[in-house]
């Protein structure tokens, strides 16, 4: 089944596939072009051919004339009085004339004609005496213009293709006497028919005419196999960034949508913060009181529990929604994760975390804001301990490279899914029930708001790393 195409491919589609289709036209069009230029040449060729041929039967006449003048008919004349063909004598001396006039001469037949179209000699005996076939080619001749056809046998293909089994040229022309130490050409004694076998000729013809087809042909079928792998190339590289373009499209208009949520939640979770405060002082006063009359009663305490706990997802949820400008100023990253390990020593003493710390010497003194960072590490290292509820131990890393301070967060956890991996950081994304799926977003806005990167990624021992590099400040 063929695939839809998005508009955004399909524009850009559009121009490409023009090119595409111009290039391919033309590269039949050259083809074409090139067949017929080639069937042009051969038809150059072969006519070239034919003038040649006909130029040496003339030549080949002309000389045969001398010889005949020369050798037969003077010599026969003075000797016999009169020339007679039929007498065995006067034929044989005019076939050795003739034939050592053209032997070694490309020539297959040789007809003598008398004034009235009778054939007195012919390398033919079968054709002796016969009259009346010289035609119009004789008629000229005994004018005194020669002229030569083509004669051609073959199949209606073979004579399509032009290459016939047998392809003969015929020249006729005239006879004449001669007149010693004259320019001007005697009496016209007869005519001469030449027949000149052309058949290898026409092959040899033939076999360039389908090498250069076969040559064009073979270059063309490398140009368009470079043409297919191009265009191949060119459309898997739009596709690609059509869907690029695609999926940024996406991410716009979820990250439109989110600001809106957040906006709304931002002012929402401000309307709530004061009754929570308030709700949150009453429980505690209620605490004190109820302490004297019902003191094994936990329901304030459960009011204050969970009034802080709201409290505590609606400032994740304004800081995520409204970050911060980072207030900078010197700031000592051993004195936020120390700060960060002091808070949670309660909790982590009470539940079995052993917070290992290994912090380069000398780490160097970077310009950030203290509380913003405080709070980035704080929601690192409780997600670390959420990932192991059976508590564990985690390890964090700082020192310098390239640079940059590299901080490192480490658990023995369960590590994150794949399926996780891809939406970690997309807000309100949460495995845990009672999760916010902010923690890791206001982190990123953090460490981003400094100039900084975060990546988390599964350790191979097992659970998770979360890296962070930020900044070093060029000392002034
Ligand atoms: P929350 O903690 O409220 O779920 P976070 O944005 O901090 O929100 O985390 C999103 C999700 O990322 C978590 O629900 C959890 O699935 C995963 N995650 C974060 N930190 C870790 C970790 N150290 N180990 C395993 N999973 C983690």
């Amino acid at each position: 089944m063929r695939k839809r195409l998005h508009p955004i491919h399909s524009e850009r589609v559009k121009p490409f596939r023009l090119v595409k289709y111009f290039t391919f036209s033309s590269l039949i069009l050259i083809f074409a072009g090139t067949i017929v230029l080639s069937m042009l040449n051969t038809h150059w060729i072969r006519s070239m051919q034919f003038s040649k041929s006909e130029a040496y039967a003339l030549l080949l006449i002309e000389n045969l004339n001398h010889q005949v003048f020369m050798q037969f008919i003077l010599p026969v004349g003075l000797t016999f009085g009169k020339i007679e063909l039929h007498n065995k004598d006067q034929y044989e001396r005019m076939d050795s004339v003739v034939r050592s006039t053209l032997h070694s001469f490309k020539v297959s037949m040789v007809n003598i004609y008398g004034t009235r179209d009778i054939i007195a000699y012919s390398f033919s005996n079968d054709l002796m005496g016969m009259e009346n076939l010289g035609g119009t080619s004789f008629q000229n001749a005994l004018e005194g213009k020669s002229s030569s056809k083509l004669v051609q046998k073959g199949s209606f293909w073979e004579l399509f293709f032009g290459v016939p089994k047998e392809i003969r040229i015929i020249t006729f022309a005239a006879l004449r006497a001669e007149k010693p130490l004259s320019p001007v050409a005697g009496p016209v004694l007869g005519v001469v028919e030449i027949e000149q076998d052309l058949s290898d000729d026409y092959r040899g013809i033939f076999r360039f005419q389908m090498l250069t087809l076969l040559t064009v042909s073979g270059v063309m079928l490398m140009l368009f196999l470079i043409l297919i792998s191009v265009v191949k190339r060119g459309e898997g590289i739009i596709q690609k960034r059509a869907q690029e373009q695609l999926k940024l499209k996406e991410q716009l208009s979820r990250a439109k949508h989110l600001s809106s949520i957040g906006e709304m939640m931002a002012g929402v979770s401000h309307e709530i913060r004061n009754p929570l405060g308030i709700i949150s002082s009453s429980a505690e006063l209620l605490q004190k009181k109820m302490a004297s009359e019902d003191p094994m009663t936990r329901i304030p305490s459960i009011i204050i529990e969970e009034s802080t706990r709201l409290n505590n997802i609606i400032t994740d949820f304004l800081n995520y929604a409204k970050p911060k400008v980072p207030n900078l100023s010197d700031c000592r990253i051993e004195d936020v994760i120390d700060k960060n390990i002091r808070f949670l020593s309660t909790q982590t003493d009470a539940r079995g975390y052993r917070i290992h710390t290994y912090l380069d010497h000398g780490l160097p003194i970077i310009q950030a804001d203290g509380d913003m960072l405080y709070q980035a590490f704080l929601n690192l290292f409780i997600n670390a301990m959420q990932a192991m509820p059976d508590g564990g131990d985690i390890a964090v890393w700082a020192k310098t490279a390239n640079g940059s301070l590299w901080i490192a967060v480490e658990d023995q956890g369960s590590g994150i899914s794949e399926n996780a991996m891809e939406k970690l950081w997309d807000p309100f994304f949460t495995t845990k029930d009672k999760g916010t799926g902010l923690g890791l977003g206001i982190v990123k806005n953090i460490i981003e708001a400094h100039q900084g990167k975060v990546r988390i990624d599964n350790r191979t021992e097992g659970g998770a790393r979360v890296s962070i590099r930020l900044p070093i400040q060029e000392e002034i």
